[in-house]
């Protein structure tokens, strides 16, 4: 951030490191921030999330216009992203649900996923960080510059002097910046100042956060039951590549709404009617199973013919003959919606197929529950 005049500049520091002198008016902006006599910043964060809201209204736009996953993600964390983080140096220890909702609201468009998908299968799908985890890693790395600057700086001096009150006031800069390396693990660098250089320090805070991120990401999807079948996925915070592989947007929005638990299926539905878990068992089969995503795919007599298909395409492409592994459900499960093979061609071929068979599958279902409900209304 580029500040000119003295004093200016002076007032600028003292106002965001918490001292007092500036308690003169209400709030000002500068440098598109707005600075706030209440040392809060609730209207830099208002602004900053009304821009941000209103070009992802734009992207939402040319979504629906047929702007592809990836394109769509280059402008979210080219138009969107440094809208949202600007000048989080300074504001971003602050907590902010407004700024995490923008980025879920967006996750599910670009994934194309219903509005009541877990946040966690957003960002899991997607490999997000928090947006708060984003703030945190340019909040250390301002920190690490600030540390690395000559001491006759302005800047410099202004920190010093606030770094030996910290503690003394309610959260300051400092106490913040203190405060997020102890969550990362890094408490012990706020004494010694051992920073290094930007290469190491950014590498080191990228694998913190990256911890601490993924921790409190398996955390929450383990409070989550209709995550059944998703825990038995995913186990690390990174982008799930069938994302690129399925190029059919339907396609491939079912594949995510069948990994993550949001969707048509009775152990979800059932779920929201307050159906108990052993009634909510599959109305298409005889197999009185619960309709899960287990089910369906490879249980579901409904779609035997599907199945069989599918496994004869996986056979050709890959040589895996799926009918003999029948006996292994979790492997198979792992094989058909997870990362269970570990070639990477043939991961991709298997994924197009079961793609294929997922969008077949969820068509002749609604097929048949039309007709089991044309026969119900004209029985009464
Ligand atoms: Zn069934």
């Amino acid at each position: 951030m580029i500040i000119s005049g003295k004093k200016q500049q002076r007032q600028h520091l003292e106002y965001f490191l918490g001292l007092e002198s500036l308690k003169v008016v209400k709030a000002y902006k500068y440098l598109g921030l707005d600075f706030e006599d209440s040392l809060r910043w609730t209207l830099t964060r208002q602004r900053l999330v009304a821009k941000a809201k209103g070009r992802s209204a734009m992207l939402s736009k040319a979504l629906s216009e047929g702007l592809s996953l990836k394109a769509a993600e280059v402008i979210w964390w080219s138009m969107i992203v440094p809208v949202l983080n600007y000048g989080s140096e300074l504001w971003g220890a602050a907590k902010c649900n407004e700024v995490e909702k923008v980025q879920l609201e967006v996750g599910k468009r670009l994934l194309g996923v219903s509005k009541k998908t877990a946040s966690v299968v957003v960002r899991g799908e997607l490999g997000w960080w928090s947006m708060r985890a984003q703030r945190d890693m340019k909040r250390l790395m301002y920190w690490a510059r600030l540390i690395r600057m000559d001491d006759s700086r302005l800047v410099k001096r202004v920190y010093r002097t606030r770094r030996e009150k910290a503690g003394k006031r309610i959260s300051d800069w400092c106490t913040e910046v203190h405060k997020t390396l102890t969550s990362l693990g890094l408490g012990h660098i706020w004494d010694t100042e051992e920073v290094g250089s930007e290469k190491d320090w950014k590498s080191l805070i990228k694998v913190s956060i990256q911890a601490r991120e993924e921790k409190e990401w398996i955390e929450e999807m383990k409070k989550l039951p209709k995550l059944r079948t998703y825990q038995q996925l995913k186990f690390v915070l990174e982008r799930e590549e069938y994302l690129e592989t399925i190029m059919d947007n339907e396609q491939r929005r079912r594949v995510t709404a069948l990994r993550g638990g949001t969707n048509s299926l009775r152990i979800e539905v059932g779920r929201w009617k307050g159906e108990s878990l052993q009634d909510r068992t599959c109305t298409l089969c005889a197999k009185r199973e619960i309709e899960d995503e287990a089910h369906v795919l490879m249980c579901c007599s409904a779609y035997a013919r599907e199945r069989m298909e599918l496994y004869k395409n996986i056979q050709i492409a890959t040589d895996y003959d799926l009918n003999s592994m029948r006996g292994d459900q979790e492997w198979l499960l792992h094989t058909l919606i997870g990362i269970g093979c570990e070639q990477r061609r043939k991961r991709h071929l298997i994924q197009l197929e079961v793609a294929k068979f997922v969008e077949v599958m969820f068509r002749k279902r609604a097929r048949i529950l039309d007709r089991i409900q044309d026969h119900v209304d004209t029985r009464d």
